[in-house]
């Protein structure tokens, strides 16, 4: 029987300062980041958006940025071409639709271009401090190895996370685990030696 909350209480002592990597002074700014960071690293998202956001400093400027310098500020975070649509759009939206900010639902949420669940969540816990579960790549690797979930599915480890998972727990919990994926329980050769949470992971219990 795996012990969530013996997980979650190391965690916290584990990483007890478990922000965002993603840098931002504006509600839409953490959202683009968040849209930029699609196959890409949050360090090079971090790069890119300050550029971004001198070039353009507001949403409505954004809604009317040429769409080919755009693409050129953010050309290396990949995907160029359709992420640089979805911002240009989803300012048009937040600027038309949301009266300039970031909406605080998952249902108003899921209407922006380019947003997802995973961003959706992401805005939720970080702008709203709602309970969320923002289900990425290392989530859904750690999350398997402890034995909290058997699938790769996002939309249902996202359910089966929020059944189990303290809501004011749930936020900081996924910013530990991305922590945690980096460091320790990589993707490959997991630093199983160094886990704080070797005790409590199904992976070493056979
Ligand atoms: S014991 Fe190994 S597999 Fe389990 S969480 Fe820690 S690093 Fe990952």
């Amino acid at each position: 029987m795996i012990n969530i909350l013996q997980i979650i209480k190391t965690l916290e002592e584990t990483y007890p300062n478990p922000i965002c990597a993603l840098t931002y002074k504006k509600d839409y700014e953490l959202l683009f980041a968040a849209r930029l960071s699609a196959q890409c690293t949050d360090a090079r998202v971090n790069l890119v958006t300050p550029v971004l956001f001198k070039r353009y400093q507001t949403l409505e400027e954004i809604a009317s940025a040429d769409i080919s310098e755009l693409e050129d500020i953010i050309h290396s975070c990949g995907f160029y071409k359709t992420k640089a649509r979805d911002i240009v759009m989803a300012s048009a939206m937040l600027v038309g639709e949301f009266d300039g900010k970031v909406p605080d639902t998952m249902e108003k949420l899921l209407r922006i271009p380019g947003v997802g669940r995973k961003t959706a969540n992401l805005m939720l816990g970080d702008l709203f401090g709602k309970p969320s579960i923002v289900v990425d790549t290392h989530c859904i690797r750690i999350t398997n190895r402890i034995g909290l979930v058997k699938t790769k599915d996002p939309v249902k480890i996202e359910t089966e996370l929020r059944a189990i998972i303290p809501p004011d727990k749930s936020t900081a919990f996924c910013h530990r685990l991305v922590l945690h994926g980096r460091v320790v329980c990589t993707a490959r050769n997991p630093k199983c030696n160094k886990c704080t949470i070797f005790a409590y992971c199904e992976r070493n219990m056979v």
